[in-house]
């Protein structure tokens, strides 16, 4: 058992990744400034687990609090969610993205590296891909240039943590490229809870299942997909949680970085959902067909197999499984946290 430090862990894949930690044994010390978190996430974690973490509230970018935070527990690896994820804000205001993603992610490294702690992993995307690949993507596919900031700092933050294991063979660092995360915890106790409008399409689907929204917008209808709506790839935030501590265990024993997507491997498409949600839940989901978003692109979905192969993960949930937890949630919380 180890003593893992979990950055951004009241956060939404942060909360399940500590949740599933706790059940396996593991130390779990939280860092996180809550500005897109509420800690009782991390309140009920430790509920439903009947055990307990160590909450911190601070920042990645703060380095003499790292620097006690590492005198204060003994770590001996880092699991790294902290850093915006807003597409469109980060169009807005893309120095806070660089700062927070990017300059969190060094100030961090550098904590760890001060402090003797060398395993890492990290939360980056399948927006890292070059848009000219053809889904299924796979890990030996080019990366490209993200067409917008957030996923920019997602590939310079790979790259960056790339270059440090080539420099120092003591660092060990999982890339973990997740695609749609989606789900909540059977217990529907936490889940997604999107400040303001949300951006991602599941959290926007269930806020109009629950009466906040009025309706969805499917963001276009003419693409060469199956039914002419985006095709993604929708992963149980409990397996991609999972994925994690399989992530761990592989770095506890190895040198180097190395990427692994995380994926189901199936493509469903945005009318795919809205009806499965519906079936599954018994409930109406009132919509519309509106023009494209801007940077979306028509296909994207994992060759999962290295991930499979290699961290002896396997997904168990399927759309269904995803649609009903998230469902659960939103239902028990019509507000989220609040
Ligand atoms: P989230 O916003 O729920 O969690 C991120 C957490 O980090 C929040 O609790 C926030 O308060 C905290 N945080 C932000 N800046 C911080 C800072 N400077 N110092 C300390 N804490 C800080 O997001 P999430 O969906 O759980 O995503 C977790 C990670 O996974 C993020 O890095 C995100 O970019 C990445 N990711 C998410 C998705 C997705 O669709 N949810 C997809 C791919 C990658
Ligand atoms: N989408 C949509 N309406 C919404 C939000 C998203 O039609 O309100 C579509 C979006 O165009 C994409 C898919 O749903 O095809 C998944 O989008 P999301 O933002 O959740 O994830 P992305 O793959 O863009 O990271």
């Amino acid at each position: 058992m180890a003593n893992i430090l979990v950055t951004g862990g009241a956060g939404y894949i942060g909360s399940h990744t500590c949740l599933e930690l706790l059940n396996a044994g593991h130390q779990v010390v939280v860092l996180d400034n809550l500005s897109n978190s509420s800690a009782e996430s991390l309140q009920r974690v430790q509920a439903l687990t009947q055990k307990s973490l160590h909450f911190i509230e601070g920042d990645i970018r703060d380095g003499a609090g790292l620097d006690q935070l590492f005198q204060q527990h003994k770590i001996d690896a880092v699991i790294h969610f902290a850093g915006l994820k807003a597409v469109g804000e980060s169009q807005q205001i893309p120095l806070a993205y660089f700062e927070h993603n990017i300059a969190g992610s060094i100030s961090l490294a550098q904590a760890m590296q001060r402090a003797g702690v060398f395993k890492l992993v990290f939360s980056s995307s399948a927006t890292v891909y070059d848009e000219a690949n053809i889904s299924p993507l796979n890990e030996e596919m080019p990366t490209g240039m993200p067409s917008n900031n957030y996923g920019y700092t997602k590939l310079i933050i790979e790259q960056l943590l790339e270059k440090l294991t080539i420099a120092d063979e003591r660092w060990s660092i999982a890339l973990l490229r997740y695609f749609n995360p989606v789900g909540a915890h059977k217990s529907g106790q936490i889940g997604e809870d999107p400040q303001g409008i949300p951006n991602n399409l599941m959290p926007y689907v269930t806020q109009v299942a629950v009466g906040r929204r009025e309706k969805l917008s499917i963001f276009g209808s003419d693409y060469d997909t199956v039914d002419g709506t985006g095709v993604r790839d929708y992963i149980h935030v409990v397996d991609l949680a999972n994925a994690h501590l399989c992530a761990l265990n592989n770095r506890l024993n190895a040198q180097g970085c190395r990427a692994w997507n995380i994926g189901t491997g199936n493509g469903i498409s945005v009318l795919q959902v809205k009806n499965t949600f519906e079936q599954v839940n018994g409930v109406e989901i009132p919509f519309e067909l509106a023009p494209r978003r801007a940077g979306d692109v028509a296909t994207s979905f994992a060759d999962n197999r290295r991930a499979i192969a290699e961290l002896g993960w396997q997904p168990q949930y399927g759309l269904e499984d995803m649609l009903a937890d998230s469902w659960n949630w939103q239902k028990q919380n019509p507000n989220g946290y609040r």
